[in-house]
């Protein structure tokens, strides 16, 4: 039994107490006492269920971790019901935070059995993915600049929109930056390898540039900048195929039209 006395009871969550379960404790016991704001009440209730429902939902009992009642010495006393999960401390050397719970996670899952499903969360937890409406997406990647994490990130060689849930935190601002409406969450942490995987929510072949055959952005962008730009005068007739050009081709062939035609207006 290890007596842990902490100055404030809210400087440790459910990762922590996770951490303690995947390096060998056999249950956490958080004891409450009598002068606890209601704010730190409140605190710990929502990370007993977030603890608790992720050790469910990978196959452990979640009376692993435990809530006690103030002064309640004969639960803090008792010895544990249950046996360790593991004789193997983890190894730790990774200084992130978000990283460190995966591994954690990572870790009872390898000592569990995940459900292979997703399970909701209470309101606000930091787990869920997105979806990508491929139809809407245009690749603008405004999301990509937006996000806090490395959940999102665009593709190498080919225009593509990659997504790591393991790394997703809820936050919503990729939904809010998406100017096309084509992200929604989908809150609730997937008990399944496949959180840990990056995968492809959009990907299209890069668009070449009608003059030099440089990808420069992908067939998507250009039709969406064409429609919105279609009725503009400044791209009037043939100047319209230069949103079909690379920023260097559209400028040689401003000049090459002003040069057969100097009255001619600049359009770009
Ligand atoms: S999901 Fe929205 S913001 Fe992200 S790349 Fe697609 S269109 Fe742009
Ligand atoms: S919800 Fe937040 S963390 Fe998750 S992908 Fe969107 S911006 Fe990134």
């Amino acid at each position: 039994m290890l007596d842990i006395p902490l100055e404030e009871l809210g400087a440790a969550g459910h990762d922590q107490w996770l951490t303690a379960l995947a390096s060998g404790a056999a249950e956490v016991r958080i004891q409450q006492h009598a002068d606890m704001p209601s704010r730190l009440s409140a605190f710990l209730v929502d990370q007993l269920a977030q603890a608790q429902t992720l050790l469910s939902a990978l196959g452990h009992d979640p009376e692993r971790v435990q809530l006690l009642e103030v002064d309640d010495a004969q639960a803090r006393d008792a010895l544990p019901l249950l046996t360790p999960l593991t004789d193997q401390p983890l190894p730790f050397n990774e200084p992130e935070k978000r990283a460190r719970l995966n591994i954690v996670l990572a870790r009872l899952a390898e000592l569990g059995e995940p459900s292979g499903q997703r399970h909701a969360m209470p309101s606000g937890a930091a787990y869920g993915g997105i979806q990508v409406d491929s139809d809407a997406c245009t690749l603008c990647h405004a999301c990509v600049s937006n996000c806090p994490t490395p959940a999102l990130s665009s593709g190498g060689n080919t225009p593509s929109l990659n997504f790591r849930e393991a790394d997703c935190v809820q936050c919503g601002l990729c939904e809010q930056a998406c100017p096309e409406d084509a992200i929604t969450l989908t809150p609730g942490f997937l008990a399944s390898a496949e959180r840990e995987t990056r995968h492809v929510c959009h990907e299209e072949a890069p668009f070449e540039c009608i003059g030099c055959g440089k990808p420069f952005a992908t067939a998507s962008t250009v039709a969406n900048i064409k429609a919105k730009l279609a009725n503009h005068p400044y791209f009037a007739g043939d100047a319209m195929l230069r949103l079909e050009m690379c920023e260097d081709c559209r400028v040689k062939d401003v000049w090459k039209t002003m040069i057969r035609d100097p009255d001619a207006q600049l359009r770009i």
